[in-house]
């Protein structure tokens, strides 16, 4: 039965998806929304999460990433309502009258690419099913994203909520899920140009698939980007001085880190030691107009030095899912390789939201 402490976590979840809605979907129909919500809240009232929380946390986040990437309103309906069709007595038809016939047809095709997965008697015949579920998972979620590709964009945020909060899943069931969301769902994430939907999928599973180099890595990547602070944030204030010099105006410059994953595939797949990573940081230079790149691009390779054929021109030739920007690597600071980033403030937010 719900105790205060589960009205509580409604409350919250609630408070959290509203104020998603309202950083990046101004014009949303919040009490259609909220109606949503609570009928997301009745339906699963009997269930629990593995966690012990009430089930209902589980809509209400996915539908605050769907919110997140700027999904319209019966998106955000169909993610709190996902599992209530397949999981509840909730008849159809209530949906169906309340919400629309659009939001009963996505939350079906939510369903539908539910990939039961049943144990196999021994490794190897684990194995060979594995990859053939991989192949076959990616068909059905690249023909339901051909269909409407909002069910995709819901059943990747179902699938990084799960990711979030897998601690409390047997360790088998976790190495399990962790392997398909890197054969599937973070290409798919890549596929739909969410770049840190991808790059978080792939993080969360890394930690869960190799939890002691994942570690190290942190570690390592956190004391290099400590001992590299001053340096790189002393470059970026020079960078600014310049680009403000040649007419530049309402730019950004900042370091991110690169993620996790990315540096544990170098030095594991490619067998290139840590040391020999320099460029754990790369710098993102956002500007207004497309010409504009061009011209911050001319003064980074007026500080720095360009290591030959490291130069990607996505604004000419960009990805097929839309991607553009200007990727460089230079001998940065400290003469340690640099990559550099620059984008509109357009083309940067495609590559966060999609196309969508
Ligand atoms: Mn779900």
């Amino acid at each position: 039965m719900a105790t205060a402490a589960d009205q509580d976590l409604y409350q919250q979840g609630v408070q959290s998806l509203m104020a998603a809605l309202q950083a990046h979907r101004p014009d949303a129909d919040l009490a259609r929304i909220d109606r949503a919500a609570r009928l997301a809240r009745f339906a699963h009232r009997r269930q629990r999460r593995k966690s012990g929380q009430p089930y209902v946390v589980h809509p209400i986040a996915v539908a605050t990433i769907v919110a997140e990437l700027r999904l319209d309103d019966d998106a955000v309906i169909a993610a709190l309502l996902h599992d209530v069709l397949e999981d509840t007595q909730t008849p159809r038809a209530w949906i169906e009258a309340w919400f629309g016939q659009e939001v009963v047809t996505m939350i079906e095709g939510v369903t539908k690419l539910s990939l039961n997965v049943q144990a196999e008697a021994n490794e190897k015949q684990r194995a060979v099913a594995e990859t053939h579920r991989a192949a076959e998972s990616l068909r059905k979620l690249l023909m339901a994203m051909a269909q409407d590709f909002r069910v995709m964009v819901i059943k990747l945020a179902d699938r990084l909520h799960n990711m979030r909060t897998l601690g409390a899943m047997p360790e088998k069931k976790q190495t399990r899920i962790a392997n398909e969301t890197l054969d599937v769902y973070a290409p798919i994430a890549a596929r739909l140009g969410v770049y840190h939907v991808k790059s978080e999928l792939e993080d969360l599973s890394f930690a869960i698939l190799h939890p002691q180099e994942f570690a190290e890595i942190r570690d390592r990547v956190a004391k290099t980007n400590r001992e590299r602070e001053g340096e790189l944030s002393e470059a970026m204030v020079t960078l600014r001085e310049k680009m403000a010099e040649r007419g530049l105006r309402n730019f950004t410059v900042n370091g991110r880190s690169k993620h996790l994953y990315s540096i544990f595939n170098k030095v594991v797949k490619h067998g290139v030691p840590f040391e020999e990573i320099f460029d754990l940081v790369a710098l993102r230079i956002i500007v207004q107009e497309p010409h504009e790149c061009y011209t911050a691009m001319g003064v980074v390779y007026e500080m720095y030095r360009p290591i030959p054929n490291l130069f990607t021109d996505y604004i000419q030739t960009p990805k097929p899912n839309g991607y553009q920007s200007l990727h460089m690597k230079v001998m940065g600071p400290g003469n340690a390789p640099l990559e550099v980033q620059i984008r509109t403030k357009h083309m940067h937010e495609i590559a966060e939201f999609g196309l969508a």
